[in-house]
């Protein structure tokens, strides 16, 4: 547990419901019924529709008679106007509730139909803390890979394409009234969308494991993600359809997700979104990038923790000093980052040298997410990172 956390009031944020489990999928139409919806909207991207995922949700409400509208235009790191779109479209169709299905993409945006549905302006209107003023239309999230976390957590992500910035909105009306997460779904991930966002998952973990605001909520939930991760991301890469890999992934995601949306993110988070707007890097893949060389850089101010996380990571610590465990877990990032193949080094996604000054100016605008990081960052820190980094 954290050292000052029995003098701090925890909040914790979930959905209303989670149903976990292979098939779960299967269940789609009895939830929305439940929900009062007659007409949900279907939101979705095009890798999704192409690897025929929708089939899982569609055949359930035809055999239940419900009918239904697909927008299937979300793109990655998804703008705000994809979410005005899709919003535009529910009132088109005259729906009456959301289903997201997909990666962290889809279900953002699925929130953001959701809540614009009764509440007035564009997207970008509500960004930021609790500015959402109504409850939204009912909504059911359910994640075709095993990353973000989206389905259990109050957050939505968009990028503002005016000033390309990561834009936030953060409010107990964009948690799903029903996450259905069935391993199944995730089955059909490619192998880099496997790695990258398997990484944003033990992401979640680690920064939320090690946060100033850690509470004893996201103490326990983030540690078994860690430890699932690294048993079983390398054999979800390695053989897509082997189901038990997948079945640990989507519970490592979903319990890393409940456990950040309580507990906070930090400096990884902060200097990973300009590779994400500048460079268009997958968000998994720019967190992974980043997670070793903070994780370094932070050791002094959590030492323990990250002695626990080389622990759960699977590294012998015994005899060790806490320093020395505490090192490990770099180690043992960097040999999971290896097994997946995913270089940490920024020359190797050919960005260059010159381009550390706007990278720096870019974490600087993610200065919120310092605060509760374990150790202190000024601008000559983040430079001193992201340099490591190259
Ligand atoms: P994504 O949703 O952008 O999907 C990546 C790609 O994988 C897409 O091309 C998609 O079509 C494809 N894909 C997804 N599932 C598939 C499957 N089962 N089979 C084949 N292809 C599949 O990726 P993501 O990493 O899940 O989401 C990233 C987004 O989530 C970013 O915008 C990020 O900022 C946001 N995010 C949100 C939260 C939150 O709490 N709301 C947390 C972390 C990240």
């Amino acid at each position: 547990m954290s050292g000052l956390i029995e003098s701090k009031v925890h909040p914790f944020y979930s959905p209303t419901k989670i149903l976990f489990g292979v098939g779960s999928a299967s269940g789609v139409d009895e939830e929305i019924r439940l929900l009062g919806g007659r007409k949900p909207l279907i939101v979705t991207d095009p890798g999704v529709v192409k690897a025929d995922l929708l089939d899982a949700v569609v055949k359930p409400l035809e055999a239940s008679g419900l009918s239904f509208s697909v927008f299937s235009k979300v793109e990655p790191e998804p703008p705000a106007r994809v979410v005005d779109e899709a919003a535009d479209q529910f009132k088109r169709d005259a729906c009456d509730s959301v289903i997201g299905v997909g990666g962290g993409s889809s279900l953002d945006v699925a929130k953001g139909v959701a809540v614009l549905a009764t509440n007035q302006g564009s997207i970008l209107d509500l960004c930021g803390m609790e500015q959402v003023k109504r409850k939204g239309v009912p909504k059911i999230l359910m994640p075709t890979t095993a990353g973000t976390g989206s389905e259990v957590t109050r957050v939505l992500v968009i990028t503002d394409e005016s000033d390309n910035t990561k834009k936030v909105v953060y409010s107990i009306h964009t948690l799903a009234d029903v996450a259905i997460v069935d391993p199944n779904l995730t089955l059909s991930m490619p192998k880099s969308v496997t790695a990258d966002t398997g990484v944003d998952a033990l992401v979640h973990a680690v920064e939320t494991y090690v946060s100033a605001n850690a509470t004893p909520f996201s103490d326990v939930l983030a540690q078994s993600p860690i430890q699932w991760i690294a048993e079983y991301l390398p054999v979800a890469w390695a053989k897509g359809s082997n189901l038990t890999a997948r079945y640990y992934m989507s519970l490592a995601a979903t319990m890393a997700g409940l456990a950040f949306a309580s507990g906070g993110l930090g400096a990884v988070h902060a200097l990973a979104y300009p590779l994400g707007t500048e460079y268009h890097m997958p968000h998994g893949r720019s967190n992974a990038i980043m997670l070793p060389h903070v994780m370094k850089y932070n050791l002094s101010g959590s030492p323990e923790k990250y002695a626990a996380v080389a622990e759960l990571m699977g590294k012998d610590v015994e005899g060790l000093s806490v320093r020395e465990a505490a090192e490990l877990a770099v180690e043992a990032v960097l040999e999971l980052l290896e097994a997946i193949d995913i270089s940490c080094r920024l020359r190797d996604y050919g960005i260059p040298e010159e381009d550390i000054p706007k990278l720096t100016e870019g974490g600087m605008k993610q200065s919120r997410l310092f605060v509760p990081n374990p150790r202190d960052l000024d601008e000559k820190d983040v430079r001193a990172i992201y340099e490591a980094a190259y």
